[in-house]
């Protein structure tokens, strides 16, 4: 049974209407959730119950439980030494050369396609190949967990990585169709007036969550918020530092307002692929600067 095939057993089992709804009833229905899982040798669930931080990864990740927490196999593994920045490197003729074909596939595969203010999409784009979030904070819009497939395996491995850091990173939000950022837009419209949402919330068309390669995430320490202060926690440091590794920037940098039309977003990650996101990080720039840079 795989973990798609044991949440519809479990739905139906519990004739409860969708998973999330189910931890809100309190950390009883969690617990036993978590031990029919176990039971079942299935699904892994991973968190603190208080913080209906529960994540699920499928059952070739199981491993087994410590305390209440059931950790994935790649958590086990030894820990990487991870440094703080890409390091100093020479480029030779040859690697340039590679450098410039992955840049080329990757624009070809829509990986580098900038979304903003002034470059806004379609409405009825979607990306064709959407796959499912396998870690994710369950009290969020189910229909937001998906990101494109390159992406989502991209994801897996960095919060996987991150694991092994001992550091619980999940995503909040990824994938927004046009219509849900239409009403997002308008609710923030409605509560802070057009001039504030627009700082901090993009337009329907606007959003870089339209394509399937942009995703907020967040972590216990801040309570699950999209907050500054999570630029300052462990989880927010680590990625700020090793996003890179695995395809991500930190789209939305300090102080970076005027080109990316954004306010600083500690929490907001945009797959650009390894090779974009390593010169990205490397020279500190923005997808706006890069993207000129390599024209
Ligand atoms: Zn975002």
């Amino acid at each position: 049974m795989d973990l798609q095939e044991w949440i519809n057993k479990m739905k139906k089992t519990l004739q409860w209407p969708s998973l999330s709804s189910k931890f809100l009833l309190g950390i009883t229905a969690t617990l036993l959730l978590t031990e029919m899982a176990y039971l079942s040798g299935i699904a892994v669930v991973c968190g603190a119950p208080e913080h209906k931080d529960f994540l699920f990864c499928d059952s070739d990740r199981l491993i087994g439980v410590e305390g209440d927490y059931v950790i994935p196999e790649k958590v086990k593994e030894s820990k990487e030494e991870l440094s703080e920045a890409p390091p100093e490197r020479e480029t030779t003729a040859g690697e340039a050369k590679e450098e410039n074909e992955a840049l080329k596939d990757d624009a070809e595969k829509g990986t580098l396609i900038l979304v903003n203010k002034t470059h806004p999409l379609e409405k009825n784009y979607q990306p064709e190949d959407l796959t499912a979030i396998l870690y994710f904070a369950v009290d969020r819009s189910e229909e937001c967990r998906f990101m494109r497939k390159e992406a989502a395996g991209a994801f897996h491995e960095m919060v996987e990585a991150a694991r092994r850091d001992e550091l619980s990173i999940v995503m909040t939000t990824a994938y927004r169709s046009y219509s849900f950022q239409q009403m997002l837009w308008e609710s923030y419209v409605a509560s802070e007036g057009e001039e504030a949402a627009a700082r901090f919330s993009a337009k329907p068309g606007q959003s870089e969550h339209q394509t399937g390669l942009a995703v907020d995430v967040s972590a216990a320490s801040v309570d699950y918020r999209l907050t500054d202060e999570f630029g300052k926690t462990e989880e927010g440091k680590w990625l700020a530092a090793n996003a890179y590794r695995y395809g991500f920037i930190l789209r939305y940098p300090k102080g970076a307002e005027d080109v990316t039309g954004y306010l600083y977003e500690p929490w907001h990650f945009r797959y650009v692929g390894k090779t974009a996101a390593a010169l990205i990080k490397e020279n500190d720039l923005t997808l706006e600067e890069f993207l000129i840079e390599i024209e």
